[in-house]
């Protein structure tokens, strides 16, 4: 009984602040190395706010979806003054980085995935939770339109106080035609699973007696298309599940099995240090993964992929047993429908300022894939700022007048220092400096010609955040510790000044923490790219992934599971069943 006690109250402690545990995995895994993890999901050890006597109305805030950006804030929101309601057609949260390794059954997919429910239990407020997707949101009305997953017709209208818009991407096929019917696609857990199918079919009908040579070599083509992050893993998991048990489990057509990745750009993996994006070209090349740059995929019928040539506009066609299509992200139809209502309509993506809210409507925010950072350039406000800055209205600025401002422009306007970054300048002065010329640092004074033209080349260093769960989850973790102190910050706003208008803004705008990225290249050989531009390849990288990768899993019933997985591939090699 005793121990039985125990046992519940570290299974507790560790299911509600996972954070106890991130070292102690990272450690454990990596066994005691060298592994510098910082952690991003910190609270900034935001208080819970009580709920004040005045305030005793709920307001109602709307979560949509349930990935990495909508589990992120709902395991961060601690403020117990709201009433949550999460509406998404996914009952579960899935770790999407571990998808590539569901393909080959390295992973179950059971194993990434949590209950959403098991996740907003634990949350000592009211959270609710309703299987349904949103079709449409009437922003004036604070409305928004539901409609159940189970049979399409159940329909519903949920009122809201704060919407939060996390719903994501879907796959962007270009319209090429016949990828919708013919390819794989590798974003959901389903479509992971399917893929699995699919490969052990290939194997499977390629075995059968009387298929022809040429149809086998056929039917054990795997082409992927798009030399991404997500491509290049599924192409090496795949290799790997080949080489290590289906060679074996078909030793009559291990010969035919040919894989291809397809890429538009000159290389695979762009996004990535070019020492990492040689090794895995080079080492594709020795695994015999056939990587064809300068390619795109133009036609996909039945049996043949037709790809055109970047260089000379040549047409050819391959044939293919099985396709998967990995090439970026397009804009969900309901984010397409609530663009053109609230007159972003000519963007692509939806538009936010620095604090998530969607441009042009205050009590809606957007984060994660279905949204973009519209960062405010420093050109677009200089007007604001030279006068903010200009305390005596005398014309010009001095260096006092710009020292009391310097740090809000840094805050409101992050592309100066990464300019000043870029040009290893010491502060901001050092750039007022060189466009005057030979004037001592104290003794500057700019009128507004001069300030223009000295901030003029800043906003060249602004740049979109990628779609990552990185950037989702970070997002998530920020718009949670706005809403568990909006009323603090309502009454001592703690956020930069405000150029154009009068007083602070609220909070600060959210700030991209990038702690690295990674890209497993089969072999257990990862590469790594971390801050600082670190890069590290090899096996002591892979450990680090698998160090990583189970510190951040939602649960300790993830954490265990996905280890165990790792063990039982580790002994017993991959399951081939075709279930
Ligand atoms: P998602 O996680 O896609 O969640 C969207 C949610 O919205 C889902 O729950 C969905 O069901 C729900 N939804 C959809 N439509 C509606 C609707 N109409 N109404 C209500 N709810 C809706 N990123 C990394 O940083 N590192 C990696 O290693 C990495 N690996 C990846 C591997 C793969 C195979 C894939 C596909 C992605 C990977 N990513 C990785 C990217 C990462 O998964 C995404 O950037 C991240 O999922 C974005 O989070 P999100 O919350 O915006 O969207
Ligand atoms: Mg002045």
């Amino acid at each position: 009984m005793r121990s039985f006690t125990f046992y519940e109250r570290v299974s507790r402690a560790f299911n509600d602040y996972p954070s106890l545990s991130k070292f102690l995995v990272v450690f454990t895994v990596s066994g005691g190395g060298v592994v510098a993890y910082a952690e991003a999901n910190s609270t900034n050890g935001a208080p819970a706010i009580a709920l004040s006597e005045s305030e005793n109305v709920k307001k109602k805030v709307v979560v949509l979806g349930t990935g990495w950006a909508g589990t992120s804030f709902l395991k961060n929101l601690k403020n117990p003054t709201y009433d949550v309601q999460v509406i998404s057609p996914r009952n579960y949260f899935a770790f999407t980085p571990l998808l590539p390794s569901v393909t080959c059954g390295t992973v179950e997919p059971r194993s990434i995935v949590e209950p959403i429910r098991n996740i907003v239990r634990k949350k000592h407020s009211d959270v609710q939770y309703c299987e349904a997707e949103c079709y449409k949101i009437d922003a004036e009305n604070k409305k928004i339109y539901c409609r159940s997953t189970q049979n399409g017709k159940e329909e519903f209208v949920v009122d809201f106080d704060y919407l939060i818009i996390s719903v994501g991407a879907r796959v962007n096929t270009f319209n090429t035609p016949g990828v919708e019917e013919h390819c794989h696609f590798l974003k959901e857990v389903e479509d992971a699973q399917r893929i699995r199918r699919t490969v052990i079919d290939c194997f499977e009908r390629a075995s059968l007696p009387n298929v022809s040579e040429e149809e086998r070599k056929r039917i054990l083509h795997f082409a992927i298309v798009g030399g991404g992050p997500t491509g290049v893993e599924f192409a090496a998991v795949l290799h790997d599940f080949v080489k290590e048990d289906l060679v074996t489990l078909y030793p009559r057509v291990k010969d035919q099995v040919k894989i291809t990745l397809l890429e538009a750009g000159d290389h695979i993996l762009n996004m990535f240090d070019k020492r990492i994006t040689t090794f895995a070209e080079d080492k594709f090349r020795r695994d015999g993964i056939d990587v064809k740059t300068g390619s795109m995929v133009v036609k996909v019928s039945e049996k043949e992929i037709s790809t055109k040539e970047v260089k000379n506009g040549q047409i050819s066609a391959m044939p293919y047993g099985m396709a998967v299509w990995s090439t970026g992200i397009g804009t969900r139809p309901i984010i397409v429908d609530f663009m053109k209502q609230i007159g972003q309509a000519n963007r692509r993506v939806l538009a936010t300022d620095e604090w998530l809210r969607v441009e042009g409507c205050d009590s809606i925010y957007a984060l994660g894939d279905c949204a973009t950072i519209n960062q405010r350039k420093v050109m677009e406000d200089i007007s604001a700022i030279f006068s903010k800055a200009d305390a005596d209205n005398s014309g010009t600025l001095t260096v006092k007048e710009f020292r009391e401002v310097i740090d809000d422009i840094c805050e409101r306007y992050p592309q100066v220092e990464l300019y000043l970054k870029k040009k290893q300048m010491g502060d901001i002065f050092d750039l007022l400096k060189e466009s005057k010329g030979d004037d001592a640092k104290e003794s500057i004074e700019l009128n507004i010609e001069e300030f223009k033209s000295a901030l003029s080349q800043v906003d060249s260093q602004m740049k979109n955040l990628p779609a990552t769960a990185q950037v989702a989850s970070q997002q998530g973790v920020y718009l949670a510790n706005c809403f568990n102190r909006m009323e603090e910050c309502e009454k001592n706003p703690e956020g930069p000044l405000r150029f154009r208008g009068t007083g602070r803004h609220r909070f600060r705008p959210f700030r991209y923490k990038h702690l690295g990225q990674f890209a497993p290249l089969g072999g257990e050989q990862t590469a790594a790219q971390l801050p600082g531009d670190w890069v590290s390849i090899g096996q002591s990288s892979q450990w680090l992934w698998y160090s990583v990768y189970t510190s951040k899993q939602v649960s300790w019933r993830n954490r265990v599971l996905v280890v165990t997985d790792w063990t039982r591939r580790f002994i017993f090699g991959r399951d081939s069943s075709r279930i």
